[in-house]
């Protein structure tokens, strides 16, 4: 089974190198029979190739078993005329990942906003507000003048239709209860249709709870009353908001683990981006990176029914769960004296043990 090890840009190396040693060790520890293959993509890549995603990335990508990718600084990119390619939304689209799956949980050990948390947002991923992926030619954001500048938004039955399926699915292994976020009250056609279709999946969940909240009151209420939410589904921008909004609520973005995935494929990538302010310092946290590792393991689990690589994912979860249990590990942006490295030390000590 292969696993692509894809780096991307700032901090990404500082956060992979650790990732990777502990994907290398609980290789070894549950004989998982997994070949590792590492590329460069992103501003390294433009430099030597003159595209963030050369060709042969993109097929090794689609040639491995599953693909861990570090965060991209896709801000910084030219236009995709001059290479820039914007590598989350190229993998999403072309292999169809459209359910972004972000689990927020507070932890011991860890500060956090939020006293008590445990939730997953069931994020749609290959349509919505993004413009960039709305149309079938030419861009979906558009100037008719130098003072009007425009984009469309794209909401599909069937995108609706699976990103809803995929969240109730998830509740059936939770605690039941989905959350659809929206704004049909003012985008009454485009989140009228996501809200309808959604609600028309809960009717197959009779064992669910389901229950609809607009997106501004959303935002509130996660702040104000976390714990009330186990599984919530929003269209691609909601989901990306509201995910880094828990992320922070649970202790910081360095804690957002990922997978973007269909069921054919699954791509690991942590929910915060490239962190340029502290990149090059050896301080980034590596723990989201590992979660969404971690999440790519019980992925793959599921999909080959391997009771090896479900043990391995839950040590995975358990070994970052106990670094981050003891504040010495914490990287600054957790308040702490750590570093990426010796963080990535106490998870591969914790394997080995
Ligand atoms: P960001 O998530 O990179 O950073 C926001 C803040 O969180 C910064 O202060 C940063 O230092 C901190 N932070 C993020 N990850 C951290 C970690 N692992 N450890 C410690 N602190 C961490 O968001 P941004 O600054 O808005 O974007 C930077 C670049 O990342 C942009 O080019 C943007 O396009 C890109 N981006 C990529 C992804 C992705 O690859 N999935 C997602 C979002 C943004």
């Amino acid at each position: 089974m292969k696993l692509l090890l894809l780096a991307g840009d700032d901090i990404g190396p500082e956060i992979m190198a650790p990732t990777k040693r502990a994907l290398i060790r609980l290789n070894e520890k549950f004989d998982l029979g997994l070949d590792f293959e590492e590329r460069s993509i992103g501003m390294e890549a433009l430099q030597a190739e003159g595209t963030t995603l050369p060709d042969a990335v993109m097929e090794s990508a689609r040639a491995a078993d599953g693909v861990v990718l570090g965060p991209v600084g896709t801000f910084k990119y030219p236009p995709k005329e001059q290479g820039g390619i914007n590598i989350s939304a190229a993998f999403r689209i072309s292999m169809d990942l459209y359910a972004n799956i972000r689990p927020s949980k507070t932890r011991p050990g860890v500060p956090s906003m939020a006293k008590q948390m445990d939730l997953v947002i069931v994020r749609e991923n290959t349509e919505g507000f993004y413009a960039d992926r709305t149309m079938f030619a030419g861009t979906g954001e558009f100037m008719p003048t130098e003072d009007l500048a425009m984009s469309m938004r794209k909401i599909t039955r069937e995108g609706s239709r699976r990103i809803a399926v995929a969240a109730f699915e998830l509740a059936r292994t939770r605690r039941k209860k989905v959350t659809i976020v929206h704004k049909a009250n003012v985008l009454k056609i485009t989140d009228g249709l996501f809200l309808s279709v959604a609600r028309q999946v809960a009717a197959d969940y009779p064992d669910v709870e389901v229950e609809d909240v607009i997106v501004d009151a959303m935002a509130a209420l996660l702040i104000r009353k976390p714990e009330a939410f186990d599984v919530i589904v929003a269209t691609n921008m909601f989901g990306d908001i509201l995910s880094d909004e828990a992320a922070e609520l649970s202790g910081g973005l360095g804690l957002g683990g990922s997978i973007n995935a269909s069921a054919e494929r699954a791509i690991a990538q942590a929910a915060h981006g490239s962190a340029p302010d502290i990149a090059g310092q050896g301080i980034a946290n590596p723990a989201a990176l590992m979660s969404s590792a971690a999440m790519l393991l019980a992925w793959l689990a599921q999909k080959n029914g391997s009771n090896a690589l479900a043990q391995a994912s839950e040590l995975f979860i358990r070994s970052v769960d106990h670094a981050l249990a003891d504040p010495v590990n914490h990287t600054p942006d957790l308040g702490g004296p750590g570093s990426t490295a010796a963080f990535g030390d106490a998870v591969v000590a914790q394997i080995e043990s």
